[in-house]
């Protein structure tokens, strides 16, 4: 494929500066193959060179005034607003995502950017404790504050390309923590792209690298003892071949999920209905479905099913498909066709198994046209795995307890949402389901960039969300007064 007029080679950042390495790699677009741009790749001693930079400062990084970090995150979240177009474009052009859903993205990196701002000036951690509550701490204070863990390795996936490169790098410059960051392979320019803001600010040089480091070079990263704190982001099974191999380090792994939405017996409304099919139509297709909190199962109340279905179905067929840089497009290409592949090969599997497809079904190159399965039986993969595409199974139950059992019946647990009006319905739901999140009168894949964000059982490890990164990346570390 041709390389766009406007494809160029685009550098690497290493301790703050640009710089380019030997090699070289293609970034293309999964709607039509052309070539985006050409990223250049760190040499061995350039990665080492970001490492060793990132060490040297990190006692100045922490002690840099928070004034100085809070106006450095304030800078990128406002150049984000003036970029945003650009930078939208080429999320859209990369990862395939439509152009409505990337300028969302660019605009969840602003507020991350400016959360960071605002937490790095309250930060703190400090508690005093009066230790003169049994004899031996008579004469005592403790009190305590929060200092970095040291340099964190953040490691970021395709999917948002632009905000979880965001929500590695702003809580580690809000917190005083020097970064390294590696951006997916399929999308690395919107996260280099963070590069461009960041070097106009005034941050300690070494404090921050975005370095697009092959998969098969970072074990070696992984393993470097001066970076501590490894922040990821992807799959299931990288990240815990991550943190198999290093035990000792502190590990956050925000990982993958087969989201549930429960609609239960007193969401019965018309009103309440189109309100709910509208949402998991959206919700299953955002993106793709590539998305960790995207509605993979939709688990319904028996005597709402069969007012919800016919809803739902029409809701999906109204999705518009196509080319993502088109305003309309609701749902463009996955990131390649070889996922495209992989979610006709798990649709095929569960309709072979005795599925029934109510629409969609259809793959053209990386595009899979929005689907929904029901009656699919328990043990194929589709029940049991992410799909990470536009596909959504329906089941039926019969009542609260059913449904919540159903939410549970799986090893993921990142976020579930649970359609209800009645409040004590939402406590127990709050209480039942075994997930990071439940979002009470909505889709599992409502995210504010700053809540705690994250996975019980096999979705995860740890929380991100601003000020919970920012937890994450440093630790406590008491000081006792005597003499008092
Ligand atoms: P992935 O696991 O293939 O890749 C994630 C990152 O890990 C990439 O940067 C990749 O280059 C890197 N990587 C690959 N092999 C590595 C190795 N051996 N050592 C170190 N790094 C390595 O995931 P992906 O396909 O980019 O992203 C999709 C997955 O991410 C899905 O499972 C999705 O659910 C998950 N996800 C989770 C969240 C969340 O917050 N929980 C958010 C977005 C995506």
């Amino acid at each position: 494929m041709p390389k766009e007029e406007s494809a160029a080679t685009h550098a690497f950042w290493l301790a703050g500066r640009q710089a380019t390495g030997e090699a070289a790699f293609d970034v293309t677009s999964p709607w039509d193959g052309r070539v985006v741009g050409t990223v250049s790749v760190p040499s061995d001693a350039q990665v080492e060179e970001a490492v060793a930079a990132a060490y040297a400062v990190r006692d100045e990084f922490a002690a840099t005034p928070a004034h100085v970090r809070a106006a450095a995150l304030d800078h990128v979240s406002r150049r984000l607003v003036e970029r945003t177009e650009e930078i939208a474009r080429l999320i859209s052009a990369e990862n395939g995502k439509p152009i409505k859903w990337a300028r969302g993205e660019v605009g969840r990196a602003v507020s991350v950017f400016r959360f960071a701002a605002e937490e790095a000036r309250r930060f703190n951690g400090g508690e005093a404790q009066r230790l003169d509550t049994d004899a031996g701490g008579q004469g005592r204070l403790a009190f305590t504050r929060r200092f970095p863990k040291g340099v964190v390795l953040g490691i970021a996936p395709f999917n948002f390309p632009l905000n979880l490169c965001a929500h590695k790098i702003a809580p580690a410059i809000a917190a005083g923590a020097p970064i390294v960051l590696k951006p997916a392979p399929a999308t690395p320019l919107s996260g280099l792209i963070l590069g461009e803001l960041l070097a106009e600010t005034e941050l300690p040089a070494g404090s921050w690298s975005i370095l697009p480091v092959p998969n098969d070079r970072m074990p070696a990263l992984v393993q470097d003892e001066r970076l501590p704190v490894i922040s990821f982001t992807g799959s299931e099974q990288v990240g815990y071949a991550i943190m198999d191999s290093v035990p000792r380090k502190h590990c956050t792994l925000e990982l993958g999920g087969n989201g549930a939405a429960v609609v239960l017996a007193d969401w019965a409304s018309d009103e309440d209905l189109d309100w709910a099919a509208s949402r998991i139509a959206t919700f299953s297709n955002y993106q793709g479905g590539q998305s960790c909190i995207s509605v993979q199962r939709v688990i319904v109340d028996a005597s709402v099913h069969d007012r919800l279905l016919p809803r739902i179905v029409a809701a999906v067929e109204a999705q518009v498909t196509g080319d993502p840089a088109d305003d309309a497009t609701d749902v463009g290409p996955l990131v390649s066709q070889a996922a495209a592949e992989r979610v006709e090969a798990w649709v095929q599997e569960a309709v072979d198994a005795g599925a029934t497809l109510l629409t969609g079904g259809k793959r053209d190159g990386a595009s899979y046209a929005p689907t929904v399965l029901t009656d699919v039986p328990a043990d194929v993969t589709i029940s049991c795995e992410e799909v990470f595409g536009p596909v959504l199974t329906v089941q039926k139950v019969d009542g609260e307890a059913a449904a919540f059992a159903a939410v549970n019946d799986s090893r993921y647990g990142l976020q579930a949402g649970v359609f209800t009006h009645d409040l004590q319905t939402a406590f127990r739901a709050h209480r039942a389901l075994e997930v990071g999140g439940v979002v009470v009168g909505d889709v599992p894949s409502y995210r504010a960039d700053q809540m705690p964000y994250g996975g019980a059982k096999q979705s995860g490890v740890g929380r991100e969300g601003v000020r919970f990164a920012m937890d994450d990346y440093t630790y406590e570390r008491v000081m006792v007064l005597t003499g008092l």
